[in-house]
Order: structure tokens, then sequence, then C-alpha cells
């Protein structure tokens, strides 16, 4: 039974954060919630939007599950160590859900200050880049270390943005806050709302006397390395979101996310089809009439294969668990081994007089009458 996805479970976007998540969930445990709702299927439903919520509310839990999906939660992923186990208990849920609703604060004070944003500082960006990876790596998954360009704390000021000595002076328009009380008169009376300061963009603080490395921001161009497993089974264009390891904030912000794009290197003997590799494997007249046990390349080694006497052109081997181990269900795909029988082209001497004496003999034309032959070499090649 495959699992749902748990962004989908609960309705939200991959970018949500804590307050959406947490809004989406408090909505489908009210509408399933088993003593309010005696549907057939809603105490199911309830218990999965309660586990995608388990998972997506938890900083680690959700990191996991962005790079490895239910893999990485699970716990039940094949030889996967220490992912720790994902326990899931419909009394802690309910406590979740009975909880919910008392701490409105927690709804509204996460809206304020959103995803990205610490002390008012501002995060900084999310970085994307492309990781380029062989059929190999992705046959098994893999352990990277990467070397990734990014903006790093400015050296000369410690991020701070100041110069040496000076400190960041409170923002005399918002007196610190960040935000500003604006009253306006509309048709419906007198309007008050809060908006973000302008004089210091919401952080407070204000540097009078900038790093002159940096210009204030505290930042500059820096590198990081990061060591990332990759999961099996990946695809081109499938991506991890690494939370918190892109670009530092301005002037001592969070720091943004980076986020690893696959891509699958063309392989030198393999075509990928899914969790399964194909490999043409030539072999010669005789070879094919007679039988031959032959060496053929598998990810990451070589494998010895049998090749049946009387093999038709066309026909496929198959190497059980030699391809790609997919990391949902934890099985390795199969290698495919298509035979083509190798036709010589320029045969002279004893060969050619071999060959004419062969065509001489009987038991060597095809099989008469036997219309299905070529269907099946058809369904064979283009299958
Ligand atoms: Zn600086
Ligand atoms: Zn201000």
């Amino acid at each position: 039974m495959s699992k749902r996805d748990y962004y989908e479970v609960l309705g939200v976007s991959r970018e949500a954060d804590k307050s959406e998540i947490k809004k989406a969930y408090r909505k489908l445990a009210l509408k399933y919630h088993p003593d309010k709702n005696k549907e057939e299927g809603a105490e199911e439903t309830f218990k999965e939007v309660s586990e995608a919520y388990s998972v997506l509310s938890d900083d680690q839990k959700r990191a996991r599950y962005d790079q490895m999906g239910h893999a990485g939660v699970d716990g039940n992923f094949g030889g996967a160590g220490g992912m720790g186990d994902f326990d899931f208990d419909i009394n802690d849920a309910l406590r979740t859900f009975m909880s919910g609703f008392g701490d409105l604060g927690d709804l509204f004070g996460g809206a304020a200050g959103g995803r990205g944003r610490r002390g008012g500082k501002p995060a900084g960006r999310d970085i994307q880049i492309t990781l380029k990876l062989s059929l190999e790596e992705i046959a098994n998954g893999a352990d990277k270390k990467l070397k990734v360009k990014i903006q790093v704390p400015c050296g000369s000021c410690g991020g701070s943005g100041g110069k040496a000595g000076s400190r960041p002076t409170a923002c005399s328009v918002c007196n610190g806050a960040g935000r500003v009380r604006q009253v306006s008169r509309s048709f419906f009376g007198m309007v008050e709302n809060i908006a973000t300061c302008r004089n210091c963009n919401g952080e407070g603080t204000v540097i009078s006397d900038p790093c002159t490395t940096c210009g204030g921001q505290g930042v500059e161009r820096g590198e990081t390395s990061i060591k990332v497993h990759i999961p099996s089974g990946v695809h081109a264009g499938n991506f991890m979101r690494l939370r918190g390891q892109g670009n530092h904030g301005p002037r001592g912000g969070p720091q943004g996310d980076l986020i690893l794009v696959f891509e699958e290197q063309e392989h030198e003997y393999f075509e990928r089809h899914e969790d399964d590799v194909l490999y043409f494997l030539k072999v010669s007249m005789p070879q094919a009439v007679l039988g031959a046990e032959l060496t053929v390349p598998v990810l990451g080694g070589e494998a010895r294969v049998t090749v049946p006497a009387g093999t038709q052109s066309g026909s496929l081997l198959r190497l059980k668990g030699k391809g790609i181990r997919n990391n949902r269900s934890g099985r390795a795909g199969d290698q495919l081994i298509r035979v083509m029988v190798y036709t010589p082209t320029h045969v002279c001497g004893e060969t050619r007089k071999l060959f004419e004496k062969l065509g001489k003999q009987d038991d060597t034309l095809p099989e008469s009458g036997e219309k299905g032959f070529f269907q099946k070499l058809k369904n064979h090649l283009f299958n």
C-alpha cells in the first residue's frame, strides 16, 4: 500500500510555513475527528492527517521527509540504519488536536514574522544547484560532499554589518520595534494597521557606521561544504531541499535553503527504464546457435550471463536485482539484456567456405509456417 504525499494529505504546498501547516491540519482534524465525523473512513483520514502533521510540523522530520520521502521517516527503509522510527500514536494526535485551540498566540504570532525571519532580520536567499549523478550513484544511493558558493557572514564585521567597534543603533522611526502603526481615516471611521517600518526594513536597528567590506550587508561571498545522502532511485528533475543550508541572511539573518536538482549522466552502456537498466549484448552466430557463457558489465561491476543455445536475435535475458534500487519499495530493479546476433559483414577464405557449406544445410533454414515468430520478435524488440 503506498502512502499519500504528506503535503498532499494536508493540502499545502511544499513551501508552506509552520502556521499554514498548522492551520490546514486543524481544519482537517476538525472535519474528520472520529468524535464528530461518523462517516466511514473518517477515522482513517484523521489518522492520515495527524501522521502527516506530526512529520511536517517537526523541522527534523520534515527535512528528512523532503529529502527521502516516506522512506526518510518510516523507519522501514531497507538498509538505511539510524533513520529513526516513525511512531504514530492516536492519543498523541488527539492531544495535539485538543490543545490546538488554546494557543492562539501561536496562530497569529507565527504569521507576523513569516518563515525566514528571525529577530526581524531577513533570511538569506535560497540557492538552487544542479547535481549530476551517474547511474551507479543512482542505483544504490550515494553520499556526496559538495562545495557550494554561498553568502557567508562577513569576516570583517562578523556579520553585524557595522564597522568594528560600532553598534547598530535603534531605528528612530519605529523606536526599535520594526513595525509602525498607521492610522488612516476611511469610510468606516478610523482604521489602524501595523506596517513594517521602511526606515529599518523591519529590523528595528540601523547601521550608522557600515562595514567597508560588505557595505553594511553583513555577508560576503564564500563557500560551504555540505555532506548529503542522495537516496537511490532518483530521477532527473527530482530535487531535494536542504533547509537552512543556503545563503546566510543579511546582518545575522537566518540561512535560506539549498535546493539540489538532480540530473542523470548518460551511461556508457546502459539505458535506464525506471528501475531497470537495459544493455545490448552482441553475440556471434555460433554463440547464438551453440550457447555461450559471457561476461557483461553491470552497474558497479561485472556479471556472468548464460546465453542459451538457440537464442534468437532480439531475445531478452534478465539479471535479477542488478538494476536500480527504488527508494520507496526498497527493491532493486533488473538488468535487462537484449541479445543481438551479429551478422559478419565481410567473410572470406575458410569462413566463407564454411558459410557456403552451412547454407546448403536444411537445418539452418528458418522454421517455416511459423507466422507468430516475427510477431514475437517484433514485440521483443519494440517493448
Ligand atoms: Zn562586513
Ligand atoms: Zn524602524
